[in-house]
Order: structure tokens, then sequence, then C-alpha cells
């Protein structure tokens, strides 16, 4: 794999709703951290959300980190996939169930627009899920790229259920 001189940060989003969960996602971190030109840099809570898509499906786990990368946002995905494979991920329906779910929320403060990535990822604003884990681990005034502040986006998406695990 290629590697970039320098490393930039991204943000990544985490889900799972079959299977032991949490265990999933400690071991997604881990195999993450493990990644070479990947650096784990901070781990949100887990939380508990309610399934987009289709209801009839377990609740989710979700949670959100933030990574050094050297990689390529390309790269970077190919990286995600592996362990989304790695840890037993099929793709079915549609926002149907899944032991893994990696997405890349945000690449530095790029906007990248190709026939396999779009960043930031477009369903940022209007998912709980995603954006109280991410007020955790991201500054203040961060500033989602062609969208808005993150703090503004917070005050007009409810909660909608979303609960911290304790852990
Ligand atoms: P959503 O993207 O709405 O959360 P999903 O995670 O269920 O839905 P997947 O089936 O996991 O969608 O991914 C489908 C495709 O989305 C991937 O193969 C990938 O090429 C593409 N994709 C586009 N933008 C991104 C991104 N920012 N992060 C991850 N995958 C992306
Ligand atoms: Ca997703
Ligand atoms: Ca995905």
């Amino acid at each position: 794999m290629k590697l970039q001189e320098t490393a930039v940060e991204a943000y990544l989003g985490l889900g799972s709703n079959l299977g032991d969960s949490i265990a999933t996602l400690k071991s997604a971190c881990l195999a993450l951290a493990a990644v070479e030109g990947i650096q784990l840099l901070a781990v949100s809570a887990f939380y508990r959300s309610r399934p987009v898509g289709p209801q009839d499906q377990p609740d989710y786990v979700n949670a959100a980190i933030r990574i050094g990368t050297k990689l390529s946002a390309e790269a970077l995905l190919d990286a995600l996939h592996t362990i989304e494979n790695q840890h037993g991920r099929v793709r079915t329906q549609h926002w149907g169930p899944r032991t893994l779910d990696l997405d890349i929320l945000l690449y530095d403060d790029q906007q990248i627009q190709t026939q396999r990535l779009r960043i930031p990822h477009p369903e940022i604003p209007f998912r709980g899920f995603v954006l109280y884990p991410l007020q955790e681990i991201a500054p203040a005034d961060l500033h989602i790229p062609g969208l808005d502040s993150l703090r503004n986006l917070l005050a007009s998406c409810p909660q909608d259920g979303l609960e911290k695990i304790d852990s």
C-alpha cells in the first residue's frame, strides 16, 4: 500500500447490529490501529440507536473515532472493507442488518465525490448516532466541509432514542 508522506486527520463512523456488537466494535478499533498508515487518535463512547431504513432488525451500537492516516481516501475505504469482511460482513439488503459497518465521515477538510466515495458522508446531518459521538472526539468548532458547523447540525438533529452505553 502506498503511503502519503504526511498524515491527515479523518473521522470514521462504526456500527453493528448483529452478534456481540460491542465486542465487534472494540475488535474493529484494534484492527484499524494495526493497519500500517493508520493511527487511532480518539474513540467516542458507544451508543445504542434505532435502525435507519428497515425497522425489522435489531438496534445498533454506534461509535465514532478520529484517526491520523497516511492512506489516501480510496485506500482507507479498501482497508475498511477488509476489516468489515474480517468481521463477517455480508452485503444483502440496503441498510439491512450487519455485523460491522465502517464509514468514512470526514477525510481531512476534503470534499470527494467519486463512484465509490462521498465525503463528507452525505447522511451526517440527519444521523444523531453520528453527530453525538462525533462531538465527543472533535474540536468544538469542527466544520463539516460544504455543510455547516457540527454545533449547528447537532442543534437541529433530535437524539431520537439514542442512548449512551455504560462500558
Ligand atoms: P450509508 O452509506 O447510508 O451509511 P451503508 O453504510 O449501509 O449506507 P454500505 O452498503 O456499507 O452502505 O456501502 C455501500 C458503498 O458506499 C460502499 O461500497 C462504498 O463504495 C460507498 N461509499 C460512498 N461513500 C462512502 C463513505 N464516505 N464511507 C464508506 N463507504 C462509502
Ligand atoms: Ca453506514
Ligand atoms: Ca458503509
